[in-house]
């Protein structure tokens, strides 16, 4: 973390769990610790029928919710999604985009990953754009041609007075759900490595100014070491933020 230059920024990612009485619940858990803090900001991506009662319950809070993915569409003839005008009326502050989840199960490209950061930024959301490798682009050594490919199409036609609402999160594919973290080197190297290809694009001062999260298993025990890396500025949080023991552990960890 570089709390000069970035927000830290702790977001649990839900993904296709609790309901939305469930989801107030452990928000109210989570909420008397977490709501309060001061120098990282803690977000909750919850599934999209759960939203109405995340920003019920997140009111008096200092937790914003956020969504899980949304069309790229402003409106139209897509049966069964959801715009970004949609989730910012609702009072949404921030959705994920590319989560290896749905690049996996649901076709998600590096081009509609563009296109959905670009809706969601028209719309005054902030993305947290996933990018990370499988195990195979590992095991092959092109883990840094994959990751720069996948920045440089994610931010295809974003101005650079754009660039300050945008969130990266690294998470290598083999490292989400699966129990095995990267190590604090293995995330702050390619950390450090979207931030340089931001700074090609960009310059120096608008690529400090980013933050950039690690995702990936991430718990109570090994999120002290990640965090402790300056290019590590947060995480995304799946398994271990459906528990308010462990996901308070990691925001306290981030401040
Ligand atoms: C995620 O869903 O983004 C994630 C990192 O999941 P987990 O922490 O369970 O690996």
């Amino acid at each position: 973390m570089n709390r000069k230059y970035r927000k830290t920024i702790i977001a649990g990612n839900w993904k296709m769990n609790k309901t939305p009485a469930e989801g107030k619940a452990l928000i109210e858990e989570v909420k008397g610790i977490v709501g309060k803090q001061k120098w990282c900001d803690v977000v909750v991506c919850v599934p999209f029928v759960d939203i109405p009662a995340a920003i019920r319950a997140t009111r008096d809070a200092k937790i914003a919710v956020a969504a899980q993915n949304m069309h790229y569409e402003k409106s139209g003839a897509f049966t069964g999604e959801i715009s970004a005008d949609m989730l910012k009326e609702l009072g949404v502050k921030y959705v994920i985009i590319g989560h290896s989840e749905r690049r996996q199960y649901f076709n998600e490209t590096d081009n509609t990953v563009n296109l959905k950061i670009k809706a969601a930024l028209e719309a005054g959301l902030r993305p947290i754009v996933c990018v990370g490798e499988t195990l195979e682009q590992r095991e092959a050594g092109i883990t840094e041609e994959h990751i720069t490919m996948q920045v440089k199409i994610a931010l295809r036609d974003i101005a650079p007075e754009q660039m300050r609402k945008i969130v990266f999160a690294y998470e290598p594919v083999w490292a989400i759900g699966t129990g095995k973290t990267a190590t604090s080197e293995q995330a702050a190297e390619v950390c450090g490595l979207i931030r340089a290809v931001i700074r090609a694009k960009y310059g120096a001062r608008c690529a400090r100014s980013i933050t950039i999260q690690y995702g990936g298993s991430m718990n109570a025990k090994n999120c002290a070491g990640l965090l402790s890396k300056v290019n590590v500025d947060g995480g995304l949080i799946g398994g271990a933020s459906l528990k308010s023991d462990d996901f308070t552990v990691i925001v306290d960890a981030a401040q």
